[in-house]
């Protein structure tokens, strides 16, 4: 089988390992070179899974760290939840370039081939089928395209509507960050030195201010795209309210886009699979998506090793296996995200100041927090009936949509993915 990977995304390069190993001919196309892939920060992941995937018993010791304990801060500062974290849960967090490095290195060991500077422009179809790709080096043919290019795919945003896959990401389903590491003027070392902001500055978004040894990681995020003038002005209030934030950028300085919405429920065409965040597949209250991408990649190249076979009816088996083992569980969580960004920031304040929010809900993504539990918090928060409504209501939204998410229709039938589609639909919060 001939396997084009458009795009060195994470999901992509597991899949394009897996595949070349067994023995198919494999090319990823990706249109920047090799040194500029991988941002320049750490991220959180699970590292057992990158592990196993490429067959090491442990990582260099110099390229991850762990996090320090954590204080969420409410929209006003009045209330802060305190996070501190035993040996066991305490975040581990790792480099992103030398975690691509090692996805690279090892797609390579396997027989994977890469062209670097290859601009994909969109997919080559030949009825409903997608045979190739168009890119500025000219048409590629394959018996597969693997969509591995982020959020903003053109691939899947070039699709004819008649493939029913969704294009756009529609208000509150990206996350527009800004990521920099400044050099610290002073010693300090807070108690709490990892400060998360949830309507930082009373606007829909989350900041942090993580302060490491030699540096503090600073994140500025909104749900709409950021301006220059937005990221200078935010980071003037950070360095107000924190002296020790020097001026010398020493990583990051970058912009970049997450989705943080349910998954895709359609992923798959004839010839044709998306993975990753090209397939929105993060989860909505945190915007973690390198597990899940990895997760997806393995999914995919296990199902055509299965069945030499890159048809719809066979693809579908990824697609549904996905939606059982992660898209339903990350699902939920958009439920959660999509009330409380719903909410005005006096209302995510009222959860915070009556203990309507707390540290297990926080440390969880959300997760945890289930209607049960809420229960246990019903006088607390009856005291503004509005606001602890409508997160009943996203808890409710998404635990029905984590389900139905799990129940996809076991076989391809175009009709049953309809209807099954538009019942997630109906599922889903809108941000105004
Ligand atoms: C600020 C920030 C912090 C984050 N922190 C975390 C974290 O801590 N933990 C976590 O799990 N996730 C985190 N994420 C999310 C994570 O980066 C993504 O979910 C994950 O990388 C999966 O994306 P991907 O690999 O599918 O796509 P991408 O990483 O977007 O890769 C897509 C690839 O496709 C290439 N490409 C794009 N267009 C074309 C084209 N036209 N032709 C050829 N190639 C193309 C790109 O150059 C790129 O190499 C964070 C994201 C951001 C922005």
């Amino acid at each position: 089988m001939k396997v084009i990977v458009a795009g060195a995304g994470h999901g992509g390069l597991v899949a394009a390992s897996k595949l070349a190993k067994f023995g198919y001919d494999v090319t990823v196309y990706e249109k920047r070179q090799r040194e500029e892939l991988g941002h320049d920060w750490e991220d959180r992941f699970t590292f057992d899974l990158l592990l196993k995937i490429i067959e090491k018993d442990e990582l260099p010791k110099d390229v991850w760290r762990y996090r320090g304990d954590c204080v969420f801060v409410s929209p006003s500062k009045r209330t802060n939840v305190e996070i501190r974290y035993t040996d066991e849960t305490r975040q581990k967090i790792m480099w992103r370039k030398p975690l691509i490095n090692m996805l690279l290195d090892y797609a390579l060991k396997c027989g994977v081939k890469f062209e670097y500077g290859v601009d994909v422009k969109e997919a080559i179809i030949k009825e409903d089928t997608i045979i190739g790709i168009k890119t500025n080096k000219g048409d590629i043919l394959g018996d597969i395209v693997i969509d591995s290019m982020g959020a903003f795919s053109c691939i899947r945003r070039n699709l004819p509507d008649g493939f029913g896959i969704e294009k756009e990401l529609n208000r509150g389903d990206a996350f527009y960050g800004y990521r920099a590491y400044f050099n610290k003027t002073e010693k300090v070392s807070p108690e709490f030195p990892f400060e998360v902001y949830l309507y930082h500055e009373r606007e829909q978004g989350l900041s942090w201010c993580c302060v490491n040894e030699d540096n503090v990681d600073i994140l500025i995020g909104r749900i709409d795209p950021l301006t220059k003038e937005k990221v200078e002005e935010q980071l003037k209030i950070f360095k107000e309210n924190h002296p020790y934030i020097g001026d010398e950028i020493l990583h990051g300085g970058q912009y970049g886009v997450i989705p943080v919405r349910r998954p895709l429920p359609l992923i798959v065409a004839n010839g044709y699979a998306c993975v990753g965040d090209s397939a929105f597949m993060t989860t909505p209250m945190n915007g973690m998506g390198i597990d899940l991408s990895m997760n997806a990649g393995l999914l995919l190249a296990e199902t055509l090793i299965n069945k030499e076979d890159a048809s719809i009816e066979n693809l579908w088996n990824y697609n549904r296996e996905y939606h059982k083992q992660f898209g339903g569980p990350t699902a939920k969580n958009e439920g959660l995200k999509n009330s409380l960004l719903k909410l005005p920031y006096e209302g995510v304040d009222f959860l915070y100041d009556n203990a309507v929010i707390q540290s297990s809900d926080l440390a969880g993504a959300g997760r945890n927090m289930k209607l049960g539990a809420l229960l246990g918090k019903f006088v607390r928060g009856m005291k503004k009936t509005k606001y602890f409504f409508a997160i009943i209501k996203g808890l409710i939204k998404g635990s029905k949509a984590s389900k139905t998410y799990t129940k996809a229709p076991k076989v391809y039938n175009i009709k049953a993915i309809k209807k099954w589609e538009d019942k997630l639909n109906k599922l889903v919060i809108k941000i105004n």
